[in-house]
C-alpha cells in the first residue's frame, strides 16, 4: 500500500487534520494508497514556506541558469523513472499504460523546454523621450503561486504549471486533485532528490474547497493557476479578488470537429476516434462534437460506428486495451445521466450507452463507447461537456452554417476541421473562435505551442513562451543620467 504525506518546507509531514484519504483504482475500486488529507492550516503553512523561500530564501535571485540546471535534472529523473511513473499514473486514473508513457515523455520534455527558456529573456531597451535617459523593460517572477490541478491528466497538467513557474523564479504550492495525487507526490520526491531548496516546492493534498480555496483566498499568494471545470474556475476567480492576485484559468471545452465533404475520408474517421477516445473521453479538448457535411454524412457515421464497435475496453495494464474506465463512480453516474438526457432530447443512439458485459469489468467505472446521431445545436448533449466516451453527430449543409453552429457555445478551447480546399482552410481557421484550431488533424499538443481558451474556457495561456511570461511581472526601469 502506497502512503502519501504532505511536503511543506522541505519536510514530509502528516496533515494537522489527522485525517487520511483512500485513493481508489478506477479499474476495480480497490484501495491503492492512503494519503494525508490536508486542510486550510496545512495550506497556510505551505504558503508561509513558499513566501519565505521567495522573499528571503533567495530563489528569485538564483541565476536562471542555476534554476535551469535543477529543472534539467528533474527531467532526467522523470525519464529514469518513466515506467514506474507511467504505471502509477495508470493505477490512479485507469488510463492505458501506453497513454501514461506518452504523458511521462511529454512531461520530461516540458521541464526541459522551460529549463531552456529560463535564461533566454534578457529584457528590452526601449526608446525614451529624454536623450539623457535609458529605459529598459525587464520581467521578474510574480512571487508565490498556488497551482490547482485536475484528475484527468494529473501530472501533465501539474507540469504545465510547475515547470514555467520554477523557471521564472517563482515558488509554488501544488494542489493535485484529491482523487489522483500519486504522480504529483512522486514528482515532488524527484524534485527533492534533484536538490530544489526547501520551501520552493510545496505539495498539499486535500479537498478543493479547503486547500484550493485557501490558495485562492490567501493574501500571501500572488498568482493562482487553476485547471478544472468552469464552475470551480469562477469560484476561484471570485475568491482571488481579496488581494487582486493574478488568475490563470484552464477550463472546460466542448470542441467541434467539422468534417467537410471534401475531407480525406479515412483520415477524418481515424481522427474523429483519436479526438475523443484518449483516456475514455476525459480530455478537455475531446472532439466529442462531430459535425458532418450532408454529402458524406451517412457513410461517415456508419464508418465511425463500425470503428467504435471495435474499441477494446478493459484494464489499462493490459497492452491490448484501447480504453480504460472512467475516473470514479460519481463521474460514471454523471456520464450515464447525460446519455439519458440525450435520449430524452431525441438524439438517436447508434452504439453503446451501456456498461460492458465482460464479468471482469463489473467492479470498475466503465462506460462503453457511445455514438449519437441526429443531434441538434440546442441539445444539452451538444452544448455541455460530458467528459466521457460519447460522440454526438450533427449534420450540416454549408460552410457558413458549420461556422455559425460551431461558434454557438460558451466554450472556446479548441476546434478542428477537415477539408482539402485551401481557400476554405484560410476562411474557417480564422472564423472559428477557439484558442486552438487544428486543420486536418486533432488533439495535437506540443510544448512550444500556447494552450488556452477563448470565452469561458479560460484566462491566460499555458505552454510556449507565453506560458513562462504568465509567471512574470513586467517592470519598466527609467534611468535619468
Ligand atoms: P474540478 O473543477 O472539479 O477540480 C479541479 C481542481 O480544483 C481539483 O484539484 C479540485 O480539488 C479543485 N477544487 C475544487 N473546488 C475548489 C474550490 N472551491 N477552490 C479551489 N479549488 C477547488 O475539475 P475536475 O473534475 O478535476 O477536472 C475536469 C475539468 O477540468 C473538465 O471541465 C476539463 O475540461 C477541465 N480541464 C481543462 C483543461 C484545459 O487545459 N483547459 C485540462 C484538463 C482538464
Amino acid at each position: 500500500m502506497i502512503k502519501g504525506k504532505l511536503y511543506i518546507n522541505g519536510q514530509w509531514i502528516e496533515s494537522c487534520s489527522g485525517k487520511e484519504r483512500d485513493i481508489l483504482n478506477p479499474f476495480d475500486a480497490s484501495t491503492i494508497a492512503m494519503v494525508a488529507e490536508g486542510n486550510r492550516d496545512d495550506t497556510k503553512a505551505a504558503i508561509k514556506a513558499a513566501r519565505h523561500a521567495f522573499d528571503q530564501g533567495g530563489w528569485p535571485q538564483t541565476p536562471a541558469s542555476e534554476r535551469a540546471k535543477l529543472l534539467f535534472k528533474l527531467a532526467d529523473f522523470i525519464e529514469r523513472d518513466r515506467e514506474e511513473m507511467a504505471r502509477l499514473e495508470s493505477l490512479d486514473t485507469g488510463k492505458t499504460v501506453e497513454e501514461s508513457r506518452w504523458d511521462m515523455d511529454d512531461i520530461a520534455g516540458i521541464f526541459r523546454y522551460f529549463a531552456g527558456l529560463a535564461d533566454k529573456d534578457g529584457g528590452e531597451v526601449i526608446a525614451s523621450p529624454n536623450p539623457d535617459s535609458t529605459s529598459t523593460v525587464i520581467r521578474e517572477p510574480v512571487g508565490v503561486c498556488g497551482q490547482v490541478s485536475p484528475w484527468n491528466y494529473p501530472l501533465l497538467q501539474a507540469s504545465w504549471k510547475m515547470a514555467p513557474a520554477l523557471a521564472a523564479g517563482c515558488t509554488i504550492v501544488m494542489k493535485p486533485s484529491e482523487i489522483t495525487p500519486l504522480t504529483t507526490l512522486k514528482v515532488t520526491e524527484l524534485a527533492e532528490e534533484a536538490g530544489f531548496p526547501a520551501g520552493v516546492i510545496n505539495t498539499v493534498l486535500g479537498p478543493g474547497p479547503e486547500v484550493g480555496a485557501e490558495l485562492a483566498e490567501s493574501d500571501d499568494v500572488d498568482l493562482i493557476s487553476f485547471t478544472g471545470g468552469i464552475a470551480t474556475g469562477k469560484t476561484i476567480m471570485r475568491a482571488a479578488t481579496g488581494n487582486v492576485k493574478k488568475v490563470a484559468l484552464e477550463l472546460g471545452g466542448k470542441n467541434p470537429n467539422i468534417i467537410f465533404d471534401d475531407a480525406n475520408f479515412d483520415l477524418a474517421v481515424d481522427y474523429a476516434l483519436n479526438g475523443v477516445f484518449f483516456h475514455a473521453g476525459q480530455i478537455c479538448s475531446a472532439g466529442a462534437r462531430v459535425m458532418v457535411q450532408s454529402g458524406i454524412h451517412d457513410r461517415f457515421v456508419e464508418a465511425l460506428r463500425q470503428r467504435m464497435e471495435r474499441i477494446v475496453v478493459g484494464n489499462g495494464f493490459d497492452e491490448k486495451t484501447q480504453m480504460g474506465p472512467l475516473i470514479s463512480a460519481a463521474h460514471l453516474a454523471k456520464v450515464k445521466n447525460y446519455i439519458e438526457i440525450a435520449k430524452n432530447e431525441g438524439a438517436k443512439l447508434l452504439l453503446g450507452g451501456t456498461r460492458p458485459t465482460d464479468p471482469a469489468l463489473q467492479k470498475g467505472y466503465f462506460c462503453m463507447p457511445t455514438l449519437f446521431s441526429e443531434c441538434a445545436n440546442d441539445m444539452r448533449i451538444v452544448q455541455e461537456e460530458v467528459f466521457g466516451p460519447v460522440i454526438t453527430i450533427e449534420r450540416f449543409d454549408t460552410e457558413e452554417e458549420a461556422i455559425e453552429r460551431a461558434n454557438d457555445t460558451i466554450y472556446g478551447l479548441s476546434a478542428g476541421f477537415w477539408t482539402s480546399n485551401v481557400d476554405r482552410i484560410e476562411r474557417v481557421s480564422k472564423a472559428l473562435r477557439f484558442g486552438t484550431v487544428w486543420v486536418n488533424d486533432f488533439n495535437v499538443y506540443f510544448v512550444q505551442a500556447p494552450w488556452g481558451g477563448y470565452k469561458q474556457s479560460g484566462l491566460g495561456r499555458e505552454l510556449g513562451k507565453i506560458g513562462l511570461e504568465e509567471y512574470t511581472e513586467v517592470k519598466h526601469i527609467y534611468r535619468n543620467y
